[in-house]
């Protein structure tokens, strides 16, 4: 269950002096949660929601950056390491970023080796395509290498040396 600045902007809750409403998720038709929201000035913003019967309310602090184009863009204050973030997260009871709730870490690491993964297999993969076009293509014309080839080849070459960079340095990293 997340509170983001990008729905809570669109719901009016930064460009209201007052403003006061019930955030809901759902879990396909089902209800997952609720929170009673209350902002004041584009100063603060109070949550309201039940946990295991337990009424639970805080503030959270709303924080102002002026957008290099104009404009104020809005942020929400982590409540327990006061980090300036965009997402927060409702579970277990606790609003929290996604670093203190221990998402994070995991999540995004998961997503990097996933990406620099694909990185390498496309890398792999090209090396491997470039391999055999090179066994097949007639590079050959009156004995001598074609003009043509001889660019592409010297092209190609410093392109697998760079795909050959990129997999080396990737692997030396630990990926
Ligand atoms: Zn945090």
């Amino acid at each position: 269950m997340s509170l983001s600045v990008f729905d809570l902007r669109k719901l009016g809750y930064f460009s209201s002096p007052t403003k006061s409403g019930v955030m809901r998720w759902y879990l396909g038709e089902r209800p997952m949660g609720s929170v009673h929201l209350f902002s004041h000035q584009g100063e603060w913003l109070r949550c309201s929601y039940q946990y295991e019967n337990d009424d639970r309310s805080l503030s959270l602090t709303l924080i102002k950056t002026r957008c290099f184009f104009g404009g104020i863009r809005f942020w929400l204050s982590c409540p327990q390491c006061k980090r300036r973030v965009a997402i927060l997260y409702l579970h277990g009871g606790n609003v929290r970023c996604r670093l203190c709730h221990g998402l994070g870490y995991r999540s995004s690491q998961t997503t990097h080796v996933g990406h620099v993964g694909a990185l390498i297999r496309f890398l792999q993969l090209d090396n491997r395509a470039e391999d055999q076009y090179l066994d097949r293509r007639s590079k050959y014309w009156k004995g001598r290498l074609t003009k043509h080839h001889q660019r592409w080849l010297s092209r190609r070459i410093k392109m697998k040396q760079a795909g050959k960079a990129v997999v080396d340095r990737l692997a030396g990293h630990g990926y």
